[in-house]
């Protein structure tokens, strides 16, 4: 991507992507075996009073060697906080057991929190980083798919509510997202295709060759070709600064991002969270999403078709499972996203563009869930 610089430190070939949202303007840094020269990130940026790593203990046992002693060298002896792993830690009483944790170790308004893990790590270190004493700075080291391309760019942070999930948080940016791509070869398979969905849904929402190179190389990327990778999550992260520095706050544009979720919350709700990872719902719902397009004139049958044949050759679900139509559109209605008891959708024009359209008939939306099935 040409927003890149390429820096070469030691031998490590990084990309930085700056992203540009005023005094909350931020470096994303993409590259192979960085994790030790963290610490040398941070000192370059700004001057934490002390680090603290929240993290789950596999993910630790994984990667701590790589990152604990970098930060030690650069004067920053992190203290560590393990939470469990699952969605269940992003709660409100998990994030009050980590206060009590910073509380104990006399942290500050200088401390730093360094998410280390997945979505679920970043969501409730940013949670926690917004509201510990007003505000406190973090940054993110994403080692999922979905987190390196996703959570761990844009500022959203949150917990669950028993009533809903991301229902208690805030928007506040990391100063600094850090990527190394060696993390992924130990995630698991099925975690790295749900990932690789959202990477499809940049191809659809805003760069048709993005949406060809995964055509063209599936085979590379499912071995996790580093090449491979190194292109789809830059161009990946390098659309959501794009959109993101467009509308931080999500007032209408930011919306795109939300290709296919409308659908995919469906499934997630309808199916108690427990038969889909995310991103195989959404590989699900873009495909429903696409065939509402077709329904209300955005587009011909090729764009479904061809999305599906994608997601098929990266085995990802593409078969709605058997839900009632009244009960997918009753759900879309208690989704957040919905205001006003109006469906909004996000419509597919082309691969590689869409658009925001509020108020698109029930009808349509039955018929593209028939279309799926
Ligand atoms: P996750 O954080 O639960 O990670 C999945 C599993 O992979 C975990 O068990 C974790 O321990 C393990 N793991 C992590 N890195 C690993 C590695 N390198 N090798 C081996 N195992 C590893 O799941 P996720 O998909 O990363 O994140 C999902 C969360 O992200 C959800 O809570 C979702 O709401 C949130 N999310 C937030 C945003 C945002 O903008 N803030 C966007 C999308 C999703
Ligand atoms: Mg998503």
């Amino acid at each position: 991507m040409d927003r890149f610089i390429t820096l070469k430190i030691i031998d490590v070939l990084m990309k930085r992507l700056n992203i540009d949202l005023g005094e909350r303007s931020y470096d994303i840094l993409i590259g192979r075996n960085i994790l030790p020269q963290v610490g040398e990130f941070i000192s370059k940026r700004f001057e934490p009073s002390r680090s603290i790593i929240i993290t789950h203990p596999s993910v630790r046992n994984l990667f701590g060697e790589k990152l604990e002693p970098g930060l030690v060298n650069a004067g920053y002896s992190p203290g560590i906080i393990e939470i469990p792993e699952g969605e269940i830690s992003k709660s409100l009483q998990q994030a009050e057991l980590v206060y009590d944790r910073m509380l104990e170790m006399n942290c500050d308004r200088k401390s730093t929190l360094i998410a280390l893990g997945g979505g679920v790590v970043g969501d409730l270190t940013g949670f926690i980083a917004a509201t510990y004493q007003r505000g406190i700075p973090f940054i993110q080291i994403p080692t999922t798919l979905l987190s390196q391309v996703d959570s761990s760019v844009g500022g959203k942070t949150a917990v669950n509510h028993p009533r809903g999930k991301n229902m208690i948080g805030a928007f506040h940016q990391p100063k600094l997202v850090v990527v190394d791509l060696d993390t992924l070869q130990t995630l698991p398979k099925n975690e790295f295709k749900a990932g690789l969905a959202e990477v499809i849904k940049y191809g659809i929402i805003a760069d048709e060759k993005l949406f060809t190179f995964l055509e063209n190389n599936t085979k590379e990327i499912l071995s996790l070709n580093r090449d491979c990778l190194q292109y789809i999550i830059e161009t990946s992260c390098a659309i959501k600064a794009k959109v993101v520095e467009k509308d931080e706050r999500e007032n209408r544009h930011r919306m795109i991002l939300n290709f296919g979720h409308t659908f995919g919350h469906s499934i997630e709700t309808l199916t108690n969270y427990t038969e889909y990872l995310h991103g195989e719902a959404l590989a699900i719902g873009m495909i429903q999403a696409a065939w509402l397009s077709v329904e209300t004139g955005e587009c011909s049958e090729d764009v479904p078709i061809r999305i599906t044949n994608l997601l098929k050759k990266f085995n990802l679900p593409v078969h709605s499972p058997n839900l009632k139509s009244e009960d997918v559109i009753s759900s879309m209605y208690h989704d957040k996203k919905t205001t006003h008891n109006k469906l909004r959708f996000i419509l597919v024009k082309n691969i590689g563009s869409v658009e925001i359209v509020d108020d698109v008939p029930e009808l349509a939306v039955k018929a593209a869930l028939n279309k799926n099935h």
